[in-house]
């Protein structure tokens, strides 16, 4: 189980590194995700799971634009054991449901899709492609769906060259606000 210091250390070690075909890093969509959470008033949990939905990318590093060779990292999957029993069941959902929020995006608004970047596209179809009608009612009626959707959105405009945002260590603050206590 990953703690708040581990967190900032992989941070340290691996956010310095490229969002695959992206003009940002990977700590920079963290902080980019995490601002515009918070921009819209999301409250703790929320904005912790921005900051931390794609933390698998950082422990399971498949090197530069994985796409490109086929891969899906199934990262959404990757941190959860990491983080569980530290965050509250509300953080590690928002985070797995949020790739399944873009397909569920892709089936409910297909304008949806032309708003997604060139890597995001690659990655849905390596993903399983936009959802059918009864996949899309199934995620739609999750509790966490509706946080998926909003971790999403604010995800896929996460990619802003130069967008200035708070530091880690204020994000980090947030998440020690949710963290569970023992
Ligand atoms: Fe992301």
């Amino acid at each position: 189980m990953l703690t708040l210091d581990d967190i900032r250390d992989l941070f340290a070690r691996h956010g310095a590194n490229q969002y695959s075909g992206e003009p940002v890093t990977q700590l920079e969509h963290a902080l980019q995700t995490a601002h515009l959470a918070e921009q819209s008033d999301a409250d703790d949990e929320l904005v912790t799971a921005c900051l931390l939905h794609d933390l698998g990318h950082l422990l399971n590093d498949q090197g530069d634009t994985p796409t490109l060779r086929g891969v899906d990292d199934t990262h959404q999957f990757f941190a959860l054991p990491f983080l569980r029993g530290a965050f509250p069941d509300r953080v590690l959902d928002a985070i797995k449901l949020h790739v399944d929020a873009k397909r569920y995006l892709c089936q409910s608004h297909p304008e949806y899709v032309e708003r997604l970047s060139d890597d995001s596209r690659r990655s849905l179809a390596l993903q399983g492609g936009a959802f059918d009608a009864s996949q899309a009612a199934a995620f739609i009626a999750l509790t966490s769906a509706r946080d998926a959707l909003r971790l999403r959105l604010w995800d896929d405009l996460a990619k802003q060259d130069g967008l200035r945002t708070p530091t880690l260590a204020h994000f980090l603050e947030r998440a020690q606000r949710c963290v569970i206590a023992r």
